[in-house]
């Protein structure tokens, strides 16, 4: 296994083995159009100065200003927000937004900072990147391990610096400071609208199928209320310190979220608890849950969970891949030829980027719309997205991973293009 960001390249090589791009929009794409790397001095609560270390990469900007979260995590690398960024690229692009791609990160175990630091550890990263964005230019949003109040407090400093009122160079904010109706729940919902249209298109009944979520955040949690609201058997989640199983599918993702929050106080930024603190089900370990006998497998925590080292051990016929990145390119090829279906992640997560999406629309317009035109919004561009890349997969006879990559390569080389090559110049 190379890095990410080396796995990332091979994703644009295999699409490019079906369509034809220019040489020159291809050479732009192999590269960030920019990275920055800045140390973060915190003043911790017992007085100490801390540093940490953030980065933010604008990976290209062909189809608009560059658009994608920020990450607190121990394990970020430049590698990953890299990575990251040129996911981004092309997840705006697969549902036909006019962002460009970018992401950023912190190199930091948020769970250990007290609410006032990670205040602090929020605004510095804003002081350190601030020539670096602006609502025409680069636009945040929240990743893992970081939230609405923490956009709250981003946009914030923004607005401080520039002494203007620009929500729109922040998305995922509260409502309250201009964030959308339906944004916190918009990657689960976009994922489940594309899940929907698959068992649709293979006439499956959801009450018959079995469903198991690994990652319990914003993305894994959400998931799991809405299937289990659409009558979808939910027979294992987890989160990073272990899974729980429940053979006849009647986990309760609201009553596990309860044993989850019981740790932590009523301000608590993050939920404490385990899932496994809930003792009414069996506990299983993190890896098995990816093995289970289930029919869908909805991976929605880091990236590089199903490699080839376990891919072969899978049992399930469909992979939502809602977390960015759990599925390598080696990993996806295994699976293609089991016949297991791989919703990527470019697809199946873009529904947060996409409300997001409308939410700097409505920042800028300065009116507000109402939830169901948000879900109404949102589910027409996830199904189109959904049939356009379906529509590749049956002519091709490819996997969705490499039809999504050719969807969206056609639109960003095309307003790469558009802005001259060389063959231009050869003419
Ligand atoms: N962090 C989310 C993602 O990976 C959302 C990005 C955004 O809304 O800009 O898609």
């Amino acid at each position: 296994m190379g890095s990410l960001f080396e796995d990332t390249q091979k994703l644009l090589d295999n699409a490019l083995k079906h369509i034809k791009i220019s040489g020159d929009a291809k050479t732009i794409l192999t590269n960030p159009k920019e990275s920055l790397e800045v140390s973060l001095p915190i003043r911790m609560d017992d007085g100490t100065l801390k540093v940490f270390t953030g980065y933010r990469v604008r990976y290209n900007e062909s189809m608009g200003p560059t658009k994608g979260g920020v990450r607190f995590h121990p394990g970020v690398t430049l590698d990953e927000v890299k990575s990251l960024a040129f996911w981004m690229t092309f997840k705006t692009a697969v549902v036909g937004i006019p962002y460009g791609g970018g992401k950023g990160g912190v190199i930091v175990d948020p769970k250990k900072l007290s609410k006032h630091e990670l205040e602090r550890l929020s605004r510095a990263y804003i002081e350190a990147i601030y020539d670096f964005i602006g609502p025409d230019k680069d636009i945040l949003a929240p990743d893992v391990y970081t939230n609405e109040i923490i956009m709250g407090w981003m946009a914030d400093q923004y607005n401080k610096i520039s002494r203007t009122l620009t929500p729109g160079i922040v998305t995922g904010k509260p409502i309250s400071t201009g964030g959308s109706q339906g944004r916190g729940e918009a990657t689960a919902r976009g994922g489940f609208y594309v899940l929907d249209e698959l068992v649709k298109k293979n006439r499956l009944d959801p009450k018959k199928l079995k469903v198991a979520i690994q990652g319990f955040g914003n993305a894994g949690f959400t998931m799991a209320k809405i299937l289990y609201e659409e009558g979808y058997n939910l027979v294992a989640v987890s989160d990073s310190k272990g899974a729980v199983y429940s053979a006849d599918g009647q986990l309760c993702p609201e009553c596990i979220m309860e044993y989850k929050r019981k740790n932590g106080g009523v301000d608590a930024i993050y939920a404490d608890g385990r899932v496994c603190d809930d003792t009414c089900h069996e506990h299983i370990a993190n890896e098995e849950l990816l093995e289970l006998d289930v029919d869908i497998l909805i991976p929605a925590a880091l990236e590089n969970q199903i490699t080839e080292m376990n891919a072969d051990k899978i049992k399930a016929k469909y992979i939502i891949s809602l977390a960015n990145g759990p599925v390598t390119p080696e990993a996806n090829e295994i699976l293609f030829k089991k016949g297991i279906t791989v919703i990527p992640d470019i697809l199946a997560n873009a529904g947060g980027v996409t409300v997001s999406y409308f939410e700097w629309v409505q920042n800028r317009a300065g009116n507000y719309w109402k939830l169901e035109k948000v879900n109404s919004k949102l589910k027409e561009y996830m199904v189109n997205a959904f049939h356009d890349i379906a529509s590749i997969v049956d002519k091709n006879k490819i996997d969705f991973t490499t039809a999504a990559y050719i969807h969206a390569l056609k639109r960003i080389s095309s307003a790469i293009e558009s802005k001259g090559t060389c063959e231009y110049f050869r003419k």
